[in-house]
């Protein structure tokens, strides 16, 4: 395939041209479209997929059937990355949020590659810092901040990824990445509109204003951004070059 000169994903980005070249003739331009499942918890992993744009929240799912989202994913990040410690089946299910494109390859392809590349296992080392990162604060966020200051993080972290104040979200989907009902949903959406945190909300679209909602989420979301951000600066060359990082 012809990937596009200016790659989206910042893990491909980041790759050298020729550990890239080892991944583009397996890569295709896929759709990812709102509310699919890209992965499923329980399922084999049959690809790895690196978003361009878009984002996607990465859920956890409980036997009675509630659900609390663990991490978000975008353009900085990748989907089914863990198939290179072997072939065990999805511990995780994978929502698109906001509809956008992805690089997909086979995860066969993938980690024949990933065994060839130093690179290509940097790039996933990154990926893998900045997962556990958001793990680990989520973990605590979720156990220790309240729920409105939860939601105010979540909205932020969707539009980090989509880069636009009009957010494709419906009550449903909020209620599923918080872990509370459909009805705290409500009454927190009531009290964002009145602080003028959420301008408007149709029926499938939430319209934010981000520097008011900022004021409102917890210091989470400005945590994992921050750390991310300096992973990345820390350990990616800049795009395209064609030194490798030294070890
Ligand atoms: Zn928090």
């Amino acid at each position: 395939m012809t990937l596009p000169s200016g790659i989206g994903n910042r893990l491909l980005a980041a790759l050298p041209p020729a550990d890239l070249d080892l991944l583009a003739p397996e890569l295709e331009i896929v759709a990812l479209d709102r509310d699919a499942v890209v992965s499923r918890a329980g399922d084999q992993t049959e690809h790895v997929l690196f978003p361009h744009s878009g984002a996607i929240s990465v859920m956890i799912d409980m036997a009675n059937g509630q659900t609390v989202a663990s991490a978000a994913i975008g353009r900085e990040g990748a989907v089914g990355t863990l198939s290179v410690l072997g072939p065990s089946p999805a511990a995780v299910t994978a929502i698109v949020r906001a509809a956008g494109t992805a690089s997909r390859i086979p995860a066969s392809r993938f980690h024949a590659a990933f065994n060839q590349s130093p690179a290509i296992r940097h790039a996933i080392q990154i990926h893998f810092k900045a997962m556990v990162i958001q793990f680990q604060v989520g973990g605590a966020c979720n156990a220790l901040h309240p729920v409105q200051a939860r939601m105010a993080r979540w909205l932020l972290h969707l539009r980090d990824r989509v880069d636009h104040d009009v957010l494709p979200l419906t009550q449903e989907a909020l209620s599923q990445i918080l872990g509370v009902r459909r009805t705290t949903v409500t009454l927190l959406m009531r009290n964002l509109r009145a602080s003028g945190a959420i301008k408007s909300e149709r029926r499938c679209e939430i319209e934010i204003d981000p520097s008011r909602l900022a004021a409102v989420a917890c210091e989470c979301r400005e945590t994992m951004r921050s750390e991310v951000e300096e992973i990345f600066s820390r350990n990616v060359a800049p795009p395209r070059a064609l030194v490798l990082p030294t070890q």
